[in-house]
């Protein structure tokens, strides 16, 4: 009862975009034990994910939405409503991820990353609120940065995703301004190196940046979702604007 009050989500609609892999899977899957109805949004179907929520007893939907697509993404916000009544939670995780230092890479290429990781979270954020707004909902919107927008976190280097993580934390606390007259939080977190498709990367650079983490040891995406759901639920109530970074302590060194 004490956690249900604290930390519940019954009644809820939460929709997580990138939900079909990694850390928008877990979210997905942990919004749901929650007590939240789920509609994740992708390009290739989160069918997987949906079966294992269904499994778990939870209500789940996805429907194909590209965040880089303003009006798909209004479009699959109308079906949640339809299917759902309403959303209350939207955990903006779709992202992609490039290697390639300043220099590497052409325009073209950061204007890529930008497109889903920057453009693509502004995009589903202000659907979320417009329809939050329309119906009245005091929402709260979880974008996703990263330790990469907050540090430049040698030995990768990659320009582009930095500033486009960069760019997430400072759209949440701008967002989160403009939106308190209509009751709506926004606030992100920023993962460490968490182990996911994303994060499978080549092992010199795992064997590089392992002794650079306190904890010496890759993150899980379970490790997340405890904050994603307090982020979402009713303790958070005070809390708007804030990143939150979960990475093993590498950000204090
Ligand atoms: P994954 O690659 O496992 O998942 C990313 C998901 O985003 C995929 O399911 C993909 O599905 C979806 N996606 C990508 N582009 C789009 C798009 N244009 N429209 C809709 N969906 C899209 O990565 P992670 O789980 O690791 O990453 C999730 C988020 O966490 C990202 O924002 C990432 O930057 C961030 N992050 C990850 C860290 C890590 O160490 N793993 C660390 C810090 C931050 P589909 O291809 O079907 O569209």
């Amino acid at each position: 009862m004490f956690l249900e009050e604290k930390f519940g989500l019954s009644g809820k609609t939460a929709v997580v975009t990138g939900g079909g892999s990694g850390i928008g899977q877990q979210a997905a899957i942990d919004l749901a034990k929650a007590g939240a109805k789920v509609a994740i949004f992708s390009r290739s179907g989160a069918e997987e994910t949906v079966k294992i929520i269904q499994e778990n007893g939870g209500k789940a939907i996805s429907l194909i939405a590209d965040v880089r697509d303003e009006k798909a993404v209004e479009e699959a916000f109308e079906q949640v409503v339809n299917h759902f009544g309403g959303v209350h939670i939207l955990f903006n995780n779709a992202g992609i991820c490039q290697h390639k230092s300043a220099l590497e890479a052409d325009a073209e290429e950061f204007k890529a990353i930008m497109d889903t990781n920057l453009t693509g979270v502004y995009i589903a954020a202000c659907a979320a609120a417009r329809k939050m707004i329309a119906l009245g909902i005091p929402g709260s919107i979880i974008n996703v940065g990263s330790i990469s927008g907050k540090i430049v976190n040698l030995p990768q280097e990659q320009t582009s995703y930095n500033a486009s993580k960069a760019g997430v934390i400072h759209m949440t606390k701008s967002m989160a301004v403009e939106w308190v007259k209509y009751g709506i939080r926004v606030n992100s977190i920023s993962p460490g190196y968490i182990k996911t498709p994303m994060g499978d990367v080549p092992k010199e650079m795992e064997d590089a940046w392992m002794p650079m983490i306190p904890m010496h040891r890759w993150g899980h995406t379970e490790e997340l979702t405890g904050m994603i759901i307090y982020l979402a639920g009713p303790s958070a109530s005070l809390t708007t604007g804030q990143d939150f970074v979960i990475d093993g302590g590498y950000t204090c060194l």
